[in-house]
């Protein structure tokens, strides 16, 4: 589904290099979780994926489309801007720190995006986000503003108002690093009900149960480069590299 070749993201003329020459492979149905010490790399080629960040080298290849490059040849040879507003449709993205729009009500935020970006009528973008917020326990919530949601029934809520967008993709950075302990278990169960439906998922986390337990791979980032990837067995019963047995060390 996504092919990444040789990502590179560099600053300061190559000084730091945020990604060094990543490759991999997403696959329909992946729950790739991506692990590593901070400042490794992990947001950057999350927020790449989508161009949040624009690549200095490399390739994405996106159902078939190289999306770093600004222009490609479509089936008919015909020269087309790539359309990053459509591409950003079909990966949907979670943050830390929720992103809601504080002055609109949880509705409010939930149908914007399905109204303004999919053309969608309002009753039918408000009946599919209730339908949304019903799926996680929020449907009565439904006309509360942000502020007045715990953290993890806002990220709850960031969760669904992606997936409003019917996205391919769903992009996860960091989602439960910034709640409270009791709040993380009721984010993290979303996203599992998620990648039990067969969601294709990234998932950046420091929440090593939710790797072992829902990633289908993982990978290792250290200094922006992918150290080692596999299967969750492999990297957490024999991490090979040195640099993940001292992370674990740390970690675990
Ligand atoms: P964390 O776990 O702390 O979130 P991370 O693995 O997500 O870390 P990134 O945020 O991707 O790491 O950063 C990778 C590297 O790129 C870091 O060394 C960071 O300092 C550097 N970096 C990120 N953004 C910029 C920027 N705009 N200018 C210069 N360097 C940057
Ligand atoms: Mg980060």
């Amino acid at each position: 589904m996504i092919q990444v070749k040789n990502l590179k993201k560099h600053y300061n003329h190559g000084v730091i290099k945020a990604l060094d020459d990543v490759s991999v492979d997403i696959n329909k149905g992946d729950v790739m979780v991506v692990i590593g010490p901070s400042g490794s790399g992990k947001s950057t080629f999350l927020r790449s994926l989508n161009l949040l960040e624009e690549p200095t080298g490399g390739e994405i290849i996106f159902d078939g489309i190289d999306i770093t490059k600004k222009k490609y040849e479509d089936e008919n040879g015909k020269t087309v801007k790539l359309d990053i507003d459509h591409l950003r449709q079909k990966m949907g993205m979670v943050f830390q720190h929720f992103n809601l729009f504080p002055h609109m009500t949880i509705l409010e935020n939930m149908v914007l995006a399905p109204m303004k970006v999919r053309g969608m009528s309002k009753e039918e973008a408000e009946k599919k986000a209730l339908a949304l917020l019903d799926r996680v326990g929020l449907k009565d919530r439904a006309g509360a503003y942000p502020i007045q949601l715990s953290g993890g029934q806002k990220q709850r809520v960031a969760i669904v108002r992606a997936l409003a967008m019917e996205p391919e993709v769903m992009l996860f950075d960091e989602p439960t690093s910034a709640l409270d302990p009791e709040m993380v278990g009721e984010v993290l169960d979303v996203m599992k009900e998620l990648a039990n439906e067969g969601m294709t998922m990234v998932v950046v986390t420091h929440e090593m149960g939710f790797a072992r337990e829902v990633g289908n791979r993982v990978l290792f980032m250290a200094d922006g480069k992918l150290l080692e990837q596999g299967t969750p067995e492999e990297i957490f019963e024999h991490p090979k590299h040195v640099r993940l047995q001292d992370f674990f060390a740390k970690v675990l």
